[in-house]
C-alpha cells in the first residue's frame, strides 16, 4: 500500500441522533427526543471516547463536531455535563473548531451563553428556508421567524462563527423566493453556508411521496439555475466558494472539520451511526461504522462489545476512489504532484492517460498542477467524478 504523507491531526465526531419529529427528506439517522435514553446514550458516549482516549492523544485534535439529529434538544444540564465530562478525556485546544448543530427553535440565549462557556466557537443553524411554505414542505418543525430570532440572537450573543444550511429545489419553490431566501441569509452576518439540492433518498417520506405523485421535482435547469445564481450573488457579496455545496466569508471562516472530510484526513466518531477513519501504524486504512441503534449501541457498550456494525481496510482501488471524489468536492482539487506521492507514478501515468477526453469536453481542468472540475460544470460534479472513475 502507497504510503500517505505523515498526518498528525484528527478530527472528532459526535452524533447525537434525537430530534423532535422527523424531517419530511431526512436520511439520517435519527429518533424522537426521550429524556431517559439521552441520559444513558450521553454516558454511552463518554465510554467510547475513554477506549479510543489513548489513540486521540497520538493525535492534535484540529475539530470536535457535535452533530446530528439536534443537538440542541439536549437539556443544558445534561449537555454540560456530558461535556465536561468528554474534556477529561481530550483535548480540546483553544484553536480546535468546536462546532455544535442547532435547530433554530431550539436556541435560547441561555443555550448560547452556556454553549459558549463550555468552549463551542462555532454554531451551524439549520435554516433551510426564509420561507415558511417551504418549510412546511420540507417537514421542518420551525419557522422563518424563529429562523430570523435565532440569528438575531446569535448576532447579539457575540459569536463570530455561525453556519447556516439552506436548501434549494424544493418542489414548486419560486425563483424569487429562493433569491429572498439567499439574500436575507447574508443579513445576519453569517462566516459559512452550506447550500445544499433537495434529494430524494429512499426511504424517506418525500421519497414516499414523490412515488405516489403527490408533488413535482424541480426540474433539472430549474435546480441547476439556482445553483449559480445562488453562487453568482455569495460569490458578489465576497463570499469563498470553496466546496461544491459550501461557502466562507473568508478561509479563516471554511469549516475545519468538513475539510479534514474533504482532504482525506483522519477522524474518530463516536454515537449510534457514526463513522470513522484512521491510518494505523503499519499505513492500513481502517474505516468503521457504529450500529445505527440507540438502544442496541447503549447496550453493546455497557456489556463491553465493539458498537461496531462493520470495519473495513480500505485497498489501494477504494483508496484511490475516495481520494477522487472528495478531492474533486474541493473548488481548488488536488495536486498531480501529491496524487503522484500518495498512489505512484503508474496510476497517475493511468488517470493522466484518461484526461484528455475530460479535458477536451470541459469536464475537467489543470491549472498549475492542480487538477478540479471547471465552475461552470459544478452542477454536474457528480455525474464527472463517476465518469472518471469508471474509467480508472
Ligand atoms: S432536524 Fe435534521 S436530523 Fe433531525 S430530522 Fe430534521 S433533517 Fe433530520
Amino acid at each position: 500500500m502507497k504510503e500517505y504523507p505523515e498526518k498528525k491531526e484528527l478530527g472528532l465526531y459526535i452524533h447525537i441522533p434525537f430530534c423532535e419529529r422527523k424531517c419530511r427528506y431526512c436520511s439520517f439517522y435519527s429518533i424522537p427526543y426521550d429524556e431517559r435514553l439521552v441520559l444513558e446514550y450521553c454516558d454511552s458516549i463518554v465510554e467510547e471516547i475513554r477506549l479510543h482516549k489513548n489513540t486521540i492523544k497520538k493525535y492534535k485534535l484540529i475539530s470536535l463536531y457535535i452533530g446530528g439529529g439536534t443537538p440542541s434538544v439536549i437539556p443544558l444540564n445534561i449537555l454540560t455535563e456530558f461535556i465536561v465530562r468528554i474534556k477529561k478525556n481530550i483535548n480540546i485546544l483553544n484553536k480546535s473548531e468546536f462546532t455544535i448543530e442547532v435547530n433554530p427553535n431550539t436556541l435560547t440565549e441561555r443555550k448560547i451563553k452556556t454553549y459558549r462557556e463550555l468552549g463551542v466557537n462555532r454554531i451551524s443553524v439549520g435554516v433551510q428556508s426564509f420561507n415558511d411554505t417551504e418549510l412546511k414542505f420540507l417537514g421542518r418543525i420551525h419557522t422563518a421567524s424563529q429562523a430570523v430570532d435565532c440569528l438575531k440572537r446569535l448576532i447579539k450573543s457575540g459569536i463570530d462563527n455561525v453556519s447556516i444550511d439552506l436548501i434549494y429545489g424544493i418542489p414548486e419553490q419560486k425563483l424569487e423566493n429562493w433569491a429572498n431566501t439567499i439574500r436575507e441569509a447574508i443579513s445576519y452576518n453569517v462566516k459559512h453556508i452550506s447550500v445544499y439540492n433537495l434529494s430524494y433518498d429512499k426511504g424517506t417520506k418525500l421519497f414516499e411521496d414523490l412515488t405516489k405523485n403527490k408533488f413535482k421535482k424541480v426540474n433539472f435547469i430549474k435546480e441547476e439555475f439556482m445553483f449559480f445564481f445562488m453562487l453568482a450573488f455569495f460569490k458578489e457579496k465576497g463570499f469563498l466558494h470553496y466546496e461544491i455545496s459550501s461557502l466562507a466569508k473568508s478561509e479563516k471562516y471554511r469549516s475545519k472539520h468538513n475539510l479534514n472530510y474533504w482532504q482525506d484526513g483522519e477522524y474518530l466518531g463516536f454515537g449510534a451511526s457514526a463513522h470513522s477513519y484512521l491510518i494505523d501504524n503499519k499505513n492500513c486504512h481502517q474505516r468503521w461504522g457504529n450500529i445505527s441503534n440507540v438502544d442496541k449501541y447503549i447496550d453493546r457498550i455497557k456489556n463491553n462489545e465493539s458498537p461496531k456494525c462493520f470495519a473495513e481496510t480500505l485497498n489501494n482501488d477504494e483508496l484511490l476512489r475516495e481520494y477522487l471524489m472528495l478531492r474533486l468536492r474541493l473548488i481548488e482539487g488536488f495536486s498531480l504532484r501529491e496524487f503522484d506521492r500518495i498512489f505512484g507514478a503508474e496510476i497517475k501515468r493511468k488517470l493522466i492517460s484518461k484526461l484528455d477526453f475530460f479535458i477536451d469536453n470541459c469536464l475537467l481542468q489543470e491549472s498549475g498542477g492542480m487538477l478540479s472540475i471547471p465552475n461552470n460544470r459544478l452542477f454536474v460534479s457528480n455525474e464527472i467524478i463517476a465518469l472518471l472513475l469508471s474509467k480508472l
